[in-house]
C-alpha cells in the first residue's frame, strides 16, 4: 500500500543564482493557504551546492526542505579538489540526497561508485532519494523490471534500512523529452517493483515517478494510488509550475 504522505521533489539540476531562494517563500506560502490538503505532502527543493546552505537558512520554520542533489563516495575530509561529502553536506543541515540520477549515471557514475555514496549517505543519516530507470532501448527490448531490478540489486544492501531509501522510477527516455508511460505501463513497473522489493527486502520503500511531470501530465498520474510522489525537473524551477502540479494532483 501506497503510504498517505506524498513527496513532490524539485530537482533544479545546474540552474539557480542566490536570489531564487524566493521561491522557497511563495511555495511556503501556498502550503500555507492549502488548508485542506497540506498535510497529505511534503515538498522539497534539491539546488545546486552553491545555494544549499542559503537554502537551509531561508527555510527555516518553513515547509519546504532541502536536499542535494549529489556527493563524493569519500567520506568526511580528503585530498578530493571540487568535490564535497556527504558528511561535509550533512553539516550544513541537510538531510535529503539524490543518488543515482541518470544524468551522472551517464557521466560515468556506476553501481559500485553508487553502492558507496549510498553507504555513506546513510551511515550520516540522509534520506536518499535513489533514481533508477530504463534507457529508450532497454523499453523497447521490454526489459525495463529486468533493468530496475538490477540496478536496484547492485546498489541496495539486503539489510538496508528501506525506510531512509525513496526509490525514484525515472525512465531516461522521458526526462526532459515531453513523453511519458502510459498509466497501465506505470501501475505494471510500480507494482512489479513494490513486490520484488518486498520479497528481497521484507519492506517496500516509496517510490516516486520522475519524467516530464508537469501542470498537465500531473493529471494522467493523480490516480494512480500506487506512487508516493513525483520527482520533477524542468518543471520544479519556476514557483508557479510548482504549485500548480501541486494544485491539479489534488483537484
Ligand atoms: C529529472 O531530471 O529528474 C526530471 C524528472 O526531469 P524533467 O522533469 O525535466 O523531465
Amino acid at each position: 500500500m501506497a503510504s498517505h504522505t506524498k513527496y513532490f521533489i524539485g530537482n533544479w539540476k545546474m540552474f539557480g543564482i542566490p536570489s531564487s531562494f524566493k521561491i522557497i517563500d511563495k511555495i511556503n506560502n501556498y502550503f500555507k493557504k492549502d488548508r485542506k490538503n497540506n498535510k497529505k505532502y511534503k515538498i522539497i527543493i534539491a539546488p545546486p551546492l552553491t545555494l544549499l546552505q542559503d537554502f537551509i537558512f531561508k527555510s527555516k520554520n518553513k515547509k519546504v526542505l532541502i536536499s542535494a542533489q549529489n556527493c563524493y563516495e569519500e567520506d568526511k575530509f580528503g585530498a578530493h579538489t571540487g568535490f564535497v561529502s556527504p558528511f561535509m553536506i550533512k553539516k550544513i543541515g541537510v538531510k535529503f540526497i539524490i543518488i543515482g540520477h541518470s544524468e551522472n549515471r551517464q557521466k560515468g557514475e556506476t553501481d559500485k561508485v553508487l553502492k558507496k555514496k549510498i553507504l555513506l549517505a546513510l551511515k550520516n543519516n540522509f534520506t536518499v532519494i535513489f533514481c533508477i530507470g530504463e534507457n529508450k532501448s532497454e523499453k523497447r527490448k521490454k526489459r525495463t523490471v529486468k533493468v530496475l531490478k538490477k540496478q536496484i540489486s547492485n546498489v541496495l544492501h539486503k539489510n538496508y534500512n528501506l525506510n531512509k531509501i525513496i526509490i525514484a522510477y525515472e525512465p531516461i527516455w522521458s526526462i526532459g523529452t515531453g513523453k511519458i508511460p502510459s498509466s497501465n505501463e506505470l501501475i505494471k513497473t510500480i507494482a512489479n517493483l513494490k513486490n520484488f522489493l518486498t520479497n528481497k527486502y521484507k519492506s517496500s520503500p516509496k517510490i516516486l515517478y520522475g519524467g516530464s511531470v508537469d501542470k498537465d501530465s500531473i493529471r494522467e498520474f493523480k490516480s494512480i494510488k500506487e506512487l508516493d510522489g513525483f520527482l520533477i525537473g524542468g518543471a520544479s524551477k519556476s514557483s508557479k509550475n510548482f504549485i500548480d502540479i501541486i494544485r491539479n494532483f489534488y483537484k
